[in-house]
């Protein structure tokens, strides 16, 4: 291969996403694919430290633009550092999270501007769009008790103790930009197994 091919993730907390990325990595790979599982926020080790902040709930009243500057730049770091010399050596790049995510979360969970949170990410990502992204689509309560279960600290970080009501934003947000050729809209409400099966076929169609 000679460019990589760059798939992400997204959906809400508890979706699958971290499940069916390692299912799919490990089916690539037994394709012999050269595969590199990455996430945001914290895909490079200066993005763990930006991870910490953006998770602890400690920083409850974290401005929203300070938010989103502190995704953005984690996604610059991770970008540079991760993707693109990945890309470039033809591997296929998973991430766990990616450009979307702000688009759902900061511009429909946050009410931030739309075109401005487009503006700051495609400054961040260049040339560096994805060129498929499953959004694993399912009820806010099932993903959440989901995620709660993994969550060490049950009263969550500070994502999933937003309300209801910002999850479902996010949701919806997600829905819509599905409709985009870029996207493949999976519903995560079903088996593990099942997902898996979806993602493989989509994947096996564009290539091999
Ligand atoms: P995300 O990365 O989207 O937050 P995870 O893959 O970490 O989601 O899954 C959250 C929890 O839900 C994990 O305990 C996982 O084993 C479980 N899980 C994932 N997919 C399913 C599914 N399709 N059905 C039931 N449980 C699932």
């Amino acid at each position: 291969m000679a460019e990589g091919f760059f798939i992400t993730f997204e959906g809400i907390e508890g979706s699958g996403k971290t499940t069916q990325i390692n299912r799919l990595a490990d089916y690539l790979r037994k394709n012999e694919h050269d595969v590199l599982i990455s996430r945001e926020p914290g895909g490079t080790e200066l993005g763990q430290k930006i991870r910490k902040i953006l998770l602890d709930p400690h920083f409850d009243t974290m401005d929203y633009k300070t938010e989103i500057l502190l995704y953005a730049a984690d996604r610059a770091q991770h970008v540079k550092e991760k993707i693109k010399p990945a890309l470039k050596a033809g591997k296929i790049v998973i991430s766990d999270r990616f450009v979307d995510s702000n688009l759902a979360y900061q511009a429909a969970g946050r009410g931030l501007d739309y075109e401005q949170v487009y503006q700051i990410n495609n400054w961040v990502i260049g040339s560096t769009w994805p060129d498929l992204t499953f959004i694993l689509d399912i009820d806010i309560k099932k993903g959440l008790e989901r995620a709660r279960k993994l969550s060490f600290d049950q009263a969550g970080d500070r994502l999933e103790r937003e309300v209801d009501d910002f999850h479902q934003r996010v949701r919806e947000a997600y829905l819509e930009m599905a409709v985009a050729e870029r996207f493949c809209l999976i519903n995560a409400a079903r088996s593990i197994v099942e997902i898996e099966k979806d993602i493989k076929n989509i994947i096996a169609r564009r290539l091999f």
